[in-house]
């Protein structure tokens, strides 16, 4: 008779992939795979950016108004921002992992942490889960990092 596997605790993070580019794009799929930048209030600065537009070396905080001219030629889209649907998509993305686990904390806006149980190969299949659920459920893209609970208490 071989032993059962080993399970354990861990706690994994969840974090929605640049959020409120994501968000924008949920509902304007033109914004897909192509530089896009959130601006503040009174669309002063660039708040957000998609991986694309870090790629062009656009930094946090950079004024539109240095970057407007150019736009077109680096393809580049830019959307006020709308902390209302940031709100929303936020709720319906912690609302659903509160239901895929016992224990959730929410961290920020985009990111929870979550308490799961199992074998490391279980654990790591339940962040493959959540990254697809999440994404079928709310069209955001999700990363997911998975660490001991026993390490983070040591540290801690
Ligand atoms: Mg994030």
């Amino acid at each position: 008779m071989s032993a059962p596997p080993l399970t354990d605790d861990y706690i994994a993070l969840v974090d929605v992939n640049s959020f409120y580019v994501s968000a924008e794009r949920v509902f304007d799929p033109r914004l897909i795979d192509r530089p896009v930048v959130v601006l503040s209030n009174n669309d002063g600065c660039c708040v957000a950016m998609s991986r694309e537009a870090k790629d062009l070396g656009i930094p946090f905080g950079y004024p539109w108004f240095k970057l407007q001219a150019s736009a077109d030629k680096l393809g580049l889209a830019a959307r006020s921002s709308n902390y209302e649907l940031y709100g929303e998509m936020s709720a319906r993305v912690m609302g659903l992992l509160s239901r895929m686990s016992m224990w959730t904390e929410v961290y920020s806006i985009d990111e929870a942490f979550l308490g799961l149980r199992g074998t490391l190969d279980e654990v790591h299949a339940a962040g493959e889960h959540i990254k697809r659920e999440i994404l079928r459920l709310t069209g955001l893209p999700v990363c997911v990092g998975i660490a001991k609970t026993t390490g983070i208490a040591e540290y801690s």
